[in-house]
This record gives structure tokens, sequence and C-alpha cells, in this order.
């Protein structure tokens, strides 16, 4: 199985996130992926490539242009050891009217969690170019393949950043193989994927079905309810299961089951999964108390839906843990042999 992967994010590493009104460690690391990669590195089924690079033209369709170009701007004018935050994170159209990037960015802030770098933008492109990769492959009729990257991008809305995503790397995927039939988007990861939701809100031709904790207790705060199920055409094509804080397997487990009916009646050709691994109980901004062998029957579930599947990765910031999770999923997808892979971390 290939798998798709931006080496140079392994010199992006935003140091701090700036929070509920302070500065804390950014917990979006290069040794996420290191432990993915170490992981990886054991078994022969895992071939890694890289993906082609992406044209910023290529992303119209999932983002504003505006937002790109005020993002490209911005990260270009910013010292080489500056990380910005917007002072004005609110969607006042006034902003748009400034000359200056660091203003007009703050219109497409969601929060001031994600700092951003002066290589932040070729650093989301080249995550999305992994994205992109991964949907060519299974266009070309992969039956399975694995978009490895940093950032993530479930958090990013047409026209908005936060949560530590940049460009929506799922939502491009998804938004590409549309055109080969039906999509599901499912999302496991422990923060509900706003970004996701806002792209397809109106779309019947992608399918987004999320379980996740619940907006009551957990970031984005401000979407992932159950009654939010899409509108026009896409009306009953958002499938929200938010989930209480301490949700272990058992609890999981008919949660997923629920999703994946919604997913078989839909009749999808494809199926993206926004793998986020920040279900864990050891994950540090995490309230789940999923253990990694509960991924194996995860993936297990998954693979019973018969399709082809593009696996993205999202979150997740237990960094020990993550490599295990990652070949108890792909375990459980039937990539690797049961009992094959050392789970535990
Ligand atoms: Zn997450």
């Amino acid at each position: 199985m290939k798998v798709y992967y931006n080496a140079p994010e392994q010199g992006y590493a935003p140091q701090t996130s700036f929070f509920q009104g302070r500065f804390t460690p950014c917990p979006e690391v290069p040794a996420r992926t290191r432990s993915i990669l170490a992981a990886l590195g054991a078994h022969a089924e895992f071939e890694l490539a890289a993906p082609p690079p992406l044209e910023a033209a290529h992303l119209a369709g999932v983002h504003d242009a505006g937002y790109i170009e005020t993002l490209r701007a911005l990260c270009g004018r910013l010292k080489p050891d500056e990380a910005f935050y917007p002072f004005n994170a609110q969607p006042l159209p006034l902003l748009l009217r400034s000359p200056y990037a660091r203003v007009r960015m703050g219109y497409y802030a969601l929060d001031t969690s994600t700092p951003l770098l002066p290589q932040s933008y070729d650093m989301a492109l080249s995550a999305a170019a992994v994205a992109a990769a991964g949907a060519e492959a299974m266009l070309a009729g992969a039956p399975l393949a694995y978009c490895l990257l940093r950032p993530p991008g479930h958090h990013a809305g047409r026209r908005s950043y936060g949560g530590y995503c940049i460009l929506n790397n799922a939502a491009l995927a998804a938004q590409r193989l549309a055109g080969a039939g039906r999509v599901a988007i499912l999302d496991v990861d422990y923060h509900h994927g706003n970004g996701t939701q806002d792209i397809f809100y109106e779309s019947d031709a992608v399918l987004y079905v999320s379980l996740h904790c619940r907006p009551e207790e957990a970031y984005p705060y401000i979407a992932g309810a159950e009654e939010e199920s899409g509108t026009g055409r896409g009306a009953g094509y958002n499938l929200n299961l938010p989930l209480p804080g301490g949700t272990d397997w058992a609890a999981y487990a008919p949660a997923l089951e629920r999703a994946l009916e919604r997913i078989a009646r839909a009749r999808p050709a494809l199926l993206v999964l926004s793998a986020g691994f920040d279900t864990l109980a050891d994950d540090p901004i995490g309230s789940f108390a999923l253990r990694v062998p509960d991924f194996e029957p995860m993936g297990r579930m998954i693979a019973a839906l018969g399709l082809p599947t593009l696996v993205v990765q999202e979150g997740g910031y237990h960094v020990p843990s993550l490599g295990p999770a990652v070949l108890a999923l792909f375990t459980g997808l039937g990539l690797l042999p049961a009992g094959g892979a050392r789970l535990h971390a």
C-alpha cells in the first residue's frame, strides 16, 4: 500500500499555541509523524511515496481564493523566526478592506490557537498535495492508501483556519474523488471536523459522518451537535454523533456502528477516513478512553463496508501511542495480518 508523505514537515515545528488567553506548548509536533514512520518502517506492506507538488489553483472548490491569497501574502511577510497569532479573530467584512495581510487574516481565523509561521503556507500546501496524490491513487484503482501528513486539516473550513489546521486535506481528497461517484467521509478524530462539515454542508455528493466529543465539552465548541444535518441539497448528508468525555470502546463501538450504517445507506463509491488518534486515553488534549488495540476492531468494522478507503491523517497527540495505533488500524483494515503488529506502546 502506498503511503503518501510530505517529508519536509519534519522541519515544521510550531512552538506555542495561544489558547484561551495564554501561551501553551503546541502539541502538533514533528515527533507525531516520527512515531508513525518508525512503526511503518518495520512492515514491508507500507511503501512511502512523495507526492507531486500541488498548485494553489487546485484548492478552488474547497477553499475561498481570498483566504488562500491572504495566507500566502501573510506567510511571505513574516520574519524568519516569527509566529503570527491574529489579534482580531472575527469574520468582520470590514477587516478585508485593510491593505495589511495581518489584519485581513483575522477575518479567516476560527481561533487564536494556530500559530502561522513563514513556512506555514508551503507546508499546508505540501500536506494538501499528499491528499491530492492519495485521491489520484484511489481514482487509479487502489483499494487502500494512507496520506501521512502534517499539518492536519479537518478544522479548516472554506474560509477559515484553526485547531492546528490550515488547509482541509480530507476535503480536498473527497472533492477530487466525488467525480467518480458519491464519497463518504468518516471522521473518527476526537474533535468535530467543523471545517469538513462547513465545506460540504450543502452537498449531497459528499456525506460527512463524524464521531467526536460533544461540543459542550470539547474544541471547536461551536459545531458538532446532532441537529446539524446539512442544508439544501445536503440536507440529511451530515451526521454528527457527539459522545461525552470518558467514552471508551464499549460506548464508542455502537456509535461507530450507527455511523457505518448511515454510510452504507448512502451507497458511496469511496470512503475517506479522517483518522485522528486523540481518542486514546493517554492523549494530552482529549478526554476519551480508547486503547491502542481498539483501533483494530475499529478498522475491521470500517473494512466491512467493502469500500475503497483513503486514510487521511488528522490529530492524535500522545506521541508514543501514534505508531502502534496506526498499525492497529491498518491491521483491522486488513493490510497487516492480525497479531503481526506489535500493538502496545
Ligand atoms: Zn483532534
